[in-house]
């Protein structure tokens, strides 16, 4: 159950990153998600909120979806850590060890068709058989230069055609 992951991430004592975060940050969106987005980690302002992509990078990401007629709220969003880190520095790899189990329990109950990796270090996620993972620029290196946004949007126009 979805719900079980949530609570187990809300409690989770597993790495060090809980001491310095307000929320833990599960994820969000329905369980029947035909594709699931997987983020890096949650920055301030998902902290503050316990919501993920809901920053300016976030913002962006729902804008350049809706675009191209993908309804962010038809998509599961989610990280590879759940807790946001101290100056938004990169996860450890400690970190990202002790909570990838979470991403993998999350994938094998909403079993989407295809997992959107933004940005490099999503690379991480765990990789389930029958699943399509499809890498796309993170949103926030989008934002910021040109070439990267024309390739984002390239990809997300991509992505909108083969979830027809
Ligand atoms: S980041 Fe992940 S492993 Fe670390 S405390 Fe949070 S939920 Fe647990």
């Amino acid at each position: 159950m979805l719900e079980d992951v949530v609570l187990q991430i809300q409690n989770c004592r597993k790495c060090r990153l809980w001491q310095t975060s307000i929320y833990g940050v599960p994820g969000e969106g329905p369980v029947d998600a035909r594709v699931m987005f997987v983020g890096q980690n949650p920055g301030s302002e998902e902290d503050k909120t316990g919501r993920p992509f809901v920053g300016r990078a976030g913002k962006f990401l729902t804008k350049t979806l809706a675009e191209f007629g993908i309804n962010r709220e038809r998509v599961y969003i989610t990280n590879i850590v759940k807790h946001t880190s101290p100056e938004n520095r990169k996860p450890f790899p400690d970190e990202v060890v002790a909570c990838l189990p979470y991403l993998a329990q999350q994938i094998a109950v909403i079993n989407p068709k295809i997992v959107v990796l933004l940005g490099a270090s999503a690379k991480e996620a765990p990789r389930v058989e029958g699943v399509r993972y499809f890498e796309v620029v993170h949103p926030s290196a989008a934002m910021r230069f040109t070439k990267m946004r024309e390739k984002f949007r390239i990809q997300i126009a991509e992505l909108a055609e083969q979830i027809k």
